[in-house]
């Protein structure tokens, strides 16, 4: 089997986190979130991380010459090549987008699919309030979620035009939303 190429995009509380991990697992890809990727460079105080924390914890972007060099480096990475890939918030914006198909180009690869997991906002509104966090204000929540449409519906619209966008109903059970994403990634495969 071909190393999958893929990126799924979603709300944040629409189970992407979790669903990103099982995927990985069952293409047998490398899972790189550039969320995780930053919170560890926080973490670690590391140059990046001091230029990094200030915008995340305003709830902004880190700009996309970071972003776009952090993403080109790790796609290089041997693991990645040989296994493939599960991209999990790059890319956020079609910037981002095209700056990753040029990554691929210069790899010779090319992406096999964009999954969208769609939630409704009233719904993943009321997952995120449920689960307490301190920074899931109503707000809050509204702010990030209506820069995710801002910059989201822009991204949907350059993968559907390549003929990558798949979207998947996120609605349900864990296990039924999986098979769910199963069934329309492996449809692209074949
Ligand atoms: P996430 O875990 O994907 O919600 O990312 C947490 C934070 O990291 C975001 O709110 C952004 O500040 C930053 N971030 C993660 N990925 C990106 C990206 N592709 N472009 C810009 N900022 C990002």
């Amino acid at each position: 089997m071909a190393a999958i190429r893929m990126v799924i995009l979603g709300r944040q509380g629409s189970g992407k986190g979790t669903q990103s991990l099982r995927l990985a697992d069952r293409y047998g890809c490398v899972h790189v979130s550039t969320g995780d990727v930053l919170r560890a460079a926080v973490a670690e105080g590391t140059d990046l991380g001091r230029q990094a924390q200030e915008v995340m914890d305003a709830g902004g972007l880190v700009g996309d010459d970071i972003m776009n060099g952090i993403v080109g480096e790790r796609l290089a990475k041997d693991d990645i090549v040989h296994q493939g890939v599960l991209l999990d918030g790059f890319p956020r914006t079609p910037e981002q987008a095209t700056a990753l198909e040029h990554i691929l180009g210069e790899l010779g690869q090319e992406l096999t699919v964009a999954v969208n997991l769609d939630v409704p906002v009233a719904e993943v509104t009321q997952r995120m309030m449920a689960r307490g966090r301190s920074d899931d204000t109503e707000d809050a929540i509204a702010r990030r979620l209506g820069l995710y449409e801002e910059l989201t519906a822009p991204l949907l619209e350059w993968f559907a035009q390549r003929d990558l966008l798949v979207t998947v109903d996120g609605l349900g059970e864990e296990s039924e939303v999986f098979a769910r994403l199963e069934e329309a990634i492996d449809a692209r495969m074949s």
